[in-house]
This record gives C-alpha cells, structure tokens and sequence, in this order.
C-alpha cells in the first residue's frame, strides 16, 4: 500500500469510528459520503445511499429549508452552524436514552463545510450531525425543576395556598395596578376562631389537619384569579381583584358560611364544627399603602373577633352575623 492509500484508509477510518454523523452531498444534492453513524441511525447503508437524491432517499427531510442552507454554503463558500434549539433535529433519528423527558428523536447540532476542488471551486457540502440529546435532556430536567422551585418558593407547605413572602407581593402588585387604572379591589382576612382551645383539645396535629380543611373550603370557594394566602399560623388573606366592598362582603360570607357548615372528620367518625372571623376592605385612594389596606381588614376582623366571632365585618361599616 502506498503512503497516500494508507492515508485514505486511515481517514476512511476515522470517518466511520467517529461519533458524529457526516455525509456530502454535491450541487445536485446527490449523496457522496455517508458514514457508519449515518447508516447506523438511518438505517440505510453506505451502498444504498452513495449516488442517489438525498431528498429521494429521505422524504422526511425539510427539503426547502435545508436546499436553502446547502445553497448558501455552496454559493458563499462560508460555513454554517445550526443548533438543536434553533431546529431539534434534522434526520428523525431514534435516541437510545433509557429516560426521554418527552424527547422523542436524538436532538442534533449541525455544521455545513464547504468542499473545493483542486481548482478551489466548491462543489459539495460536508454536513456533521452531532447527538446533543443528553445536553437538551439536561436542559429540560432543569428546566423544570427550575419552574418547580420557582413554584414551592411560592407556596406555603401545609396549606398549599400562596405564603405570606408571595402574597404580600401579589398585594403590592394589585395596588399598583389600582392606582394607575382605578379599578376595584378588596381584601378579606381571615382568623379561626378559638383554635387555642382546637389544639389544647385535640393536639397539633389535628390542629394542622383543621388549617388544611380551612384552606381548601377557600380554595373551593374562590374563583381562579382570586389569591388566597396563608398569611399567619390560623390567618388567612385573600385578594379580590376587581371586587368591590359589596361583592368582597357576599365572598367572605359564602366562605364563612362554607367552613360552618363543612365539619372537619375527626377519628372514629367524629366530626368537629369550627367558624372563621373575616375583616373585608376595598382599597381606596385615600390609603397611601398596601399596608394600610391590611391593616383596614385587620382593624375589621379585630371587631368580629370582639362582636362575638363568626361574623363578617366591613371596613369602616356595621358588622353582619
Ligand atoms: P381567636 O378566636 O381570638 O382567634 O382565638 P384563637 O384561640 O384562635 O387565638 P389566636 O388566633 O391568637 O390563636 C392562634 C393559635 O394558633 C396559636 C397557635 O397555637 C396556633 N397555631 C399557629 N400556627 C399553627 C400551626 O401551624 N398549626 C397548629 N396546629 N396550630 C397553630
Ligand atoms: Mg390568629
Ligand atoms: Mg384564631
């Protein structure tokens, strides 16, 4: 074997070992090279690709888009790189990751290179295809976890309703959108009555399953763009965008009635009644604070507490049992 054969099948063996797909393809997008990862993934063998219509051979393939970038190499002569987040793949090559996350083909990156001649005209284009499933599995994992974390930051854990950190800037939020378009919006807050004598009774731990009962009754009774917290231990908020007092008041009385009326169960089939006190105020331009909106409903649901519980109050109005 002369030294230039034993170069060409030195390369040929790199080609074929190497873990990247490569194939030309010349001006008329006839195949020239096709390498043993291609016919691996493809499915098609070097014999039965070599000489023939890419686009024949692979009618999946985007053909206008991809004659469009083998033209500009084969035109300009530059290089061209395309990535998986740009385009996931270009050949539906079947990945063979035990987990997929959803990705269903092996993602690829692919890099286009033009091919001269010994008179330094271009005449074929090399296309490498390389597997970037783990990158873009990866990516995803993260992706939601990310979106998990961004979640559990949010949320209170016994509950499951909005902690106070998210709520009070859902709050600040709200009250910004009133002062620059004037919109209604209100505010309960809410307070189990006589939980002391709940835990003292039955413990802490059935204390815990009665603040889950409270804030599922909430939940069940709110629409879905309503924001109900866990503000305190046994205190809830709830922000009632483009609610006015009125319908802020009808709110909490549905949901005070709601929780007086769903007893929680309680071991051996006993059931135990609890009520919740609610302080209700809608915002209004005189306030200078989000702050001073919470403390309105405090200040109210201070006077169902000293009315005798179980009631609702109104900001600034006379309390309804
Ligand atoms: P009132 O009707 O005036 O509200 O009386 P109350 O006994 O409910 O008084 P208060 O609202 O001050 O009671 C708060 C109690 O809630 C104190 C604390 O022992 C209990 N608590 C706070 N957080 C938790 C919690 O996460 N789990 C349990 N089980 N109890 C809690
Ligand atoms: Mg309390
Ligand atoms: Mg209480």
């Amino acid at each position: 074997m002369s030294h230039a054969e034993t170069e060409v099948a030195l390369l040929e063996f790199i080609v074929n070992r190497v873990g990247v797909g490569i194939f030309v393809v010349d001006a008329s997008m006839t195949v020239k090279l096709w390498n043993k990862f291609m016919a691996t993934h493809s499915g098609k063998e070097e014999s039965e690709v070599v000489g023939h219509p890419l686009f024949e051979l692979f009618p999946d393939l985007p053909e206008k888009w991809l004659r469009k970038k083998l033209d500009a190499v084969l035109q300009l002569g530059s290089f061209n790189f395309i990535s998986w987040e740009q385009r996931p793949f270009l050949f539906q090559f079947r990945h063979n990751r035990p987990i997929t996350g959803g990705i269903e083909f092996m993602c690829q990156d692919i890099a286009m290179v033009p091919i001269k001649n010994s008179a330094g005209v271009i005449t074929a284009v090399c296309c490498s295809i390389h597997d970037v499933t783990d990158v873009s599995l990866l990516r995803k994992q993260l992706q939601e976890k990310n979106a998990e974390l961004e979640a559990f930051s949010k949320i209170d854990a016994l509950s499951r309703l909005y902690n106070r950190g998210y709520w009070q800037e859902r709050l600040v939020e709200e009250r910004s959108r009133f002062v620059r378009y004037g919109t209604h919006f209100s505010l309960l807050m809410m307070d189990i009555d006589f939980f002391k004598k709940v835990n003292d009774t039955y413990g802490h731990l059935w204390g815990d399953a009665v603040i889950v009962h409270v804030a599922k009754v909430i939940r069940s009774a709110l629409r879905d763009n309503d924001i109900a917290g866990r503000y305190g231990g046994e205190e809830f908020t709830v922000l009632l965008p483009l609610t006015h007092i009125d319908g802020a008041m009808i709110v909490a009385e549905r949901i005070r009635c709601l929780i007086e009326s769903t007893p929680v169960p309680y071991e051996d089939g006993k059931m135990l009644s609890i009520t919740v006190s609610v302080g209700v105020a809608e915002c209004s331009k005189s306030m200078q604070s989000a702050e001073e909106l919470l403390a309105c409903a405090d200040q109210s649901l201070y006077e169902s507490k000293h009315a005798g519980r179980n009631r609702c109050t109104m900001y600034e109005r006379k309390a309804i049992e």
